[in-house]
């Protein structure tokens, strides 16, 4: 029997090749459910699988998608919450006042936007900008996780309470998580506060100074 008849035949008996099993995959709901998140083999494959996403009730009432942007080999890696009505009206993240700051930020840290990757716990706008609830969050964290994996950023920086508690697995406040390595998924990590809350509280500007002079030595080691 030539070996790809083999294989159809062992397949038939309900074989699978070990070798050509995924390493790793993320046991989420969106991939217990069968998602294309775990066949994507690329950032674009798996953006391409969340266009026309209606996994969860963000759908009915979002413009667009907001998969992310960013370099697809960045070093560093910003995860905010969810988008905006800017955010949804143009598909990209951060872009509206707060992205402005986070932009101001990035080039204090002595990178240009486009050289880092910036993505949100969830991909579609919760209505009036109210918190993802718990099964928004689920049906989105397939996919978060596996631009993680397949960016492999030397730091992540969660930009927030909601992206810290959701990175962590904690509900501590963002007061008690800032300024201190943690690691999600082998990639240290570490939370800030977020720059729409630094807009209305510009004084703690200086701590979230302090917290990316942390990563910026973490990527000089
Ligand atoms: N706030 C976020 O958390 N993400 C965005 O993309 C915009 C604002």
């Amino acid at each position: 029997m030539r070996p790809k008849e083999l294989s159809r035949y062992l397949a038939d008996l309900g074989w699978r090749d070990p070798l050509a099993l995924p390493i790793e995959v993320p046991k989420t709901a969106a991939v217990l459910d069968g998602d294309q998140s775990a066949e994507s083999t690329d950032l674009d494959g798996l953006a391409t699988s969340l266009r026309d996403c209606a996994r969860c009730r963000l759908s009915e009432k979002r413009k667009t998608v907001v998969f992310g942007e960013g370099a697809p080999d960045a070093r560093i890696m910003f995860i905010g919450e969810g988008p905006g009505a800017e955010e949804d009206r143009t598909g990209r993240p951060f872009v509206g006042q707060a992205g402005q700051l986070l932009d101001r930020i990035i080039v204090a840290m002595g990178f240009q936007r486009g050289q880092t990757y910036i993505a949100n716990v969830v991909k579609c706008r919760p209505p009036g900008n109210r918190d993802p609830k718990d099964d928004e969050i689920a049906a989105c964290s397939g996919f978060l996780d596996r631009q993680i994996e397949f960016i492999r950023p030397d730091v992540i920086v969660a930009l927030g309470r909601f992206a810290a508690n959701r990175l962590t697995g904690t509900d501590k406040p963002l007061g008690a998580l800032r300024g201190r390595w943690s690691h999600y998924k082998g990639v240290p990590l570490l939370a800030t506060y977020h720059p729409a809350y630094l807009l209305r509280t510009p004084a703690d500007k200086r701590k979230v100074w302090d917290d990316l002079k942390l990563v910026v030595g973490k990527l000089a080691e």
